[in-house]
């Protein structure tokens, strides 16, 4: 008999980041990395459980922790192999719930508690058949991999045959990837010494450290102001050479004529890219920011579900799509994500970096590798180097490339510890900051 979910234990876990300036970025000066942790408890005799989790950057973690219960109803009580057995038919049923729906729809808080419901379930289920989440998803043949997408409003831009003839294209060859992502790993690039917040001195010696440690891509925040990014940006192509691909990342900062001014500037150092120029919403600006400047636009981070997606490839106003594990609703999300972007032939170069982010991603950009894309070319999955020893199976970084999770599971679980000592408010880490301010 299948074992039953008893409890969705949820955790509001923050970590003080904004002390040391990591995260820091022009709309985003002071980030505590947070989560709104989930964990779906079963009855079973082995302790299986599934953990999953949203990320935000501190105040407000408490509120999706709040829209993430909300989901309890459709989770407790219901036996495993229900929800693991027909996770397309689980994420609909998190999604469409007609009164919670109408806090989105399909978008912002509600939107992005579903997902975390969603990836424990995915977690659970790798869990329970013994392999990591992105092996679990390439060992599904192409009729159930379409079986987890829902395909509502989308078959303007990609039908379910047009999915299932990408998927089984891509079929052949999908142990033979396998087999490299676990020798290789996948390809990484670090924002580690870009953050806005960053002294000269720091910003070179990272940029420095990265490419020794085999990084062929690192990343730099820009858009506050204008002289400091032109110095930065020289400081960092003098540090790492011609040949180091420079991404720069404005965070939503500016408008389109600011950006295509901005971005003009900077092109004689050669960025590689810019990321989310404006607002995350705004289709039309992107592909406006696209057309009147040199340097290839990627966004997709706090892009809010897949119909804002598949809007940006239909205009053609990415060059890359920057899929987030932990904003859309989950992996069945993604994976609609994902046959868009192979549908239009742009490359998917995820983000990742805010706490579990790295963690969670991979799986999805392998699982893109072995059986969606097929391609390596111009992807790469961001890297930060920071809170992951919080994990139970945390991501391993060789040689610039992301090597392929072994454990069973979505690498989402965090360790016991962490949630005692990083709790909010009460946990002590916290305790001790508020006596200190008092
Ligand atoms: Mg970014």
């Amino acid at each position: 008999m299948s074992p039953t979910i008893t409890e969705v234990d949820v955790y509001d876990i923050r970590f003080p980041t904004s002390e040391q300036l990591d995260g820091s970025d022009a709309m985003n000066p002071d980030p505590d990395y947070s989560a709104a942790y989930v964990v779906l408890r079963t009855d079973s005799p082995d302790g299986l459980a599934g953990y999953g989790l949203c990320f935000t950057i501190g105040r407000g973690n408490d509120v999706v922790a709040a829209a993430i219960s909300t989901l309890r109803p459709y989770v407790v009580g219901r036996p495993v192999d229900s929800v693991t057995g027909d996770l397309g038919a689980f994420y609909r049923l998190l999604t469409h719930d007609s009164q919670l729906r109408w806090l989105g729809p399909e978008k912002g808080v509600m939107h992005m508690a579903a997902g975390a419901v969603v990836n424990a379930a995915w977690d659970l289920a790798a869990r329970e058949a013994g392999k990591p989440v992105w092996d679990l998803l390439a060992s599904m043949s192409p009729d159930q991999l379409v079986d987890l997408v829902d395909f509502r409003y989308l078959s303007d831009a990609l039908t379910r045959d047009e999915a299932l003839d990408i998927l089984r294209r891509a079929e052949p060859g999908r142990a033979a990837r396998a087999e490299e992502l676990r020798r290789d790993g996948y390809p990484a690039y670090t924002t580690e010494p870009g953050w806005l917040g960053y002294s000269d001195e720091k910003l070179t010696r990272l940029a420095k450290e990265a490419i020794a440690a085999g990084f062929q891509q690192i990343k730099l925040k820009v858009g506050a102001d204008l002289g400091d990014d032109i110095r930065r940006m020289r400081l960092a192509r003098a540090a790492v050479g011609p040949d180091i691909r420079i991404a720069v990342d404005a965070n939503q900062r500016w408008d389109v004529a600011e950006a295509v001014e901005w971005m003009q500037a900077l092109a004689p150092y050669d960025p590689y890219w810019i990321e989310e120029p404006t607002s995350p919403d705004d289709v039309l600006a992107h592909a406006a920011v696209r057309a009147g400047q040199p340097i290839k636009v990627a966004t997709g981070e706090h892009v809010a579900n897949r119909v804002v997606f598949k809007q940006l490839l239909q205009a053609g106003a990415v060059d890359f799509v920057q899929i987030d594990a932990a904003r859309v609703a989950g992996v069945n999300e993604n994976i609609a994500i994902l046959l868009l972007a192979a549908k239009f032939g742009v490359p998917v170069c995820p983000h990742a970096g805010g706490v579990g982010l790295c963690e969670l991603v991979q799986h999805l950009a392998m699982f893109d590798y072995v059986a969606v894309s097929g391609s390596l070319d111009d992807r790469v999955i961001e890297y930060v180097p920071h809170l992951h020893e919080h994990f139970t199976d945390p991501v391993v970084m060789e040689n610039g490339r992301y090597q392929a999770p072994s454990a069973p599971g979505f690498s989402a679980r965090m360790v016991p510890e962490t949630l005692a000592a990083y709790r909010f408010p009460d946990g002590p880490v916290w305790q001790e900051r508020q006596e200190m301010t008092r």
